[in-house]
C-alpha cells in the first residue's frame, strides 16, 4: 500500500494509482477528524467529472469522463460505522473505451493518522500490462498460448506467485517442445543450451526466471512489480524467438531475389 498525501489509495492488482485528485483532497482537507475526512473526501469524489484512471487499452493512467455515477451508501448502526460506495463510469478521452471504477470506503478503515483508506477496483480487471502485439498471432488452441493467456489472467487478477509458477512451466514446455524431454529440469536446460536454442546471455536470464518461478513454488516466495516484469520480459521474448520470429523470418526471406550465381 502506498500514501498519497493524507487518504491511502489501497493498490487494486498491480496498477501503480496516481490519483491527482486526491492530492487536491488532501491540500483541501482541514479537519483532523475521521468524520470530516470522510465526508469531505465524499464532497470531493461528487464533484469531479475528469479524472485519471486506468485504461487497459491505453495500457496506463489516462483522463477519464465520467459519464455516470451512481453512489451507494450503508450502515450499522449497532456498532456505529458506515460506508460508501461510488460507481463510476468512465470513458477514456484517448481511445473511448468505456470501463467502471468502484470507489470504496468504510468508516473503520483509516491510516494510523485517522484518514480514509480508498480502495479502488476496476472493470474488467486493469491489467498489469499489455500483451504483446504479436500474442493474437498465436494459435488459440496451443498449449503454450493457453499458458501464457493463464498467466496474463494470473497478472490481471493481482495472483504473482500463480504467474511466476505459470512462467516457470511455459519456459519447461518450450524446452521440451524443442528438445524432448530428457527427464530431468537441469537436463533439459543443458540440452536446450547446447541445442542453440539460446545464447549465453538468454541462458543467465532463463535461469533468473526459472528460479523465481522455483521460489514461488517450493519457498513461499511472493513475487514483487519488478521481478515479475523481468520474468515475463524473458518469457515472451522465449516465445517469440522461437515460434514468431523465425517463423517471419522464413517466410519473409521467401521473397528476396536470389543471388546471382
Ligand atoms: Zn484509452
Amino acid at each position: 500500500m502506498q500514501a498519497w498525501g493524507r487518504c491511502r489509495v489501497r493498490r487494486s492488482g498491480f496498477r501503480r494509482l496516481r490519483v491527482e485528485w486526491l492530492l487536491a483532497f488532501w491540500a483541501d482537507s482541514a479537519s483532523d477528524t475521521v468524520d470530516s475526512n470522510n465526508k469531505h473526501l465524499e464532497n470531493v469524489l461528487a464533484r469531479i467529472e475528469v479524472m485519471q484512471a486506468q485504461c487497459n487499452t491505453c495500457g496506463g493512467m489516462r483522463k477519464q469522463r465520467i459519464l455516470k455515477k451512481v453512489s451507494k451508501s450503508w450502515d450499522d448502526e449497532r456498532y456505529s460505522v458506515w460506508g460508501k460506495n461510488e460507481y463510476s463510469l468512465l470513458e477514456c478521452a484517448g481511445c473511448e473505451d468505456i470501463s467502471l471504477l468502484d470507489q470504496s470506503w468504510f468508516s473503520e478503515n483509516t491510516d494510523s493518522d485517522g484518514n480514509p483508506v480508498l480502495n479502488e477496483t476496476y472493470y474488467p480487471p486493469s491489467i498489469y500490462r499489455r500483451q504483446p502485439t504479436w500474442f493474437g498471432m498465436l494459435d488459440k488452441q496451443w498449449h503454450i498460448t493457453k499458458l501464457l493467456q493463464e498467466v496474463y489472467n494470473a497478472l490481471q487478477n493481482s495472483a504473482p506467485a500463480l504467474a511466476a509458477m505459470g512462467l516457470r512451466a511455459i519456459i519447461e514446455a518450450i524446452m521440451i517442445d524443442k528438445v524432448k524431454d530428457g527427464g530431468t529440469f537441469s537436463d533439459n536446460l543443458k540440452k536446450f543450451r547446447s541445442g542453440g536454442y539460446i545464447s549465453d546471455i538468454q541462458h543467465r536470464a532463463l535461469l533468473a526466471a526459472l528460479e523465481l518461478g522455483h521460489a514461488s513454488i517450493h519457498r513461499g516466495h511472493i513475487p514483487d512489480d519488478f521481478e515479475l516484469d523481468t520474468a515475463l520480459d524473458i518469457t515472451e521474448n522465449l516465445v517469440h524467438l522461437l515460434y514468431v520470429l523465425e517463423h517471419r523470418a522464413q517466410i519473409s526471406i521467401r521473397g528476396l531475389p536470389k543471388r546471382n550465381p
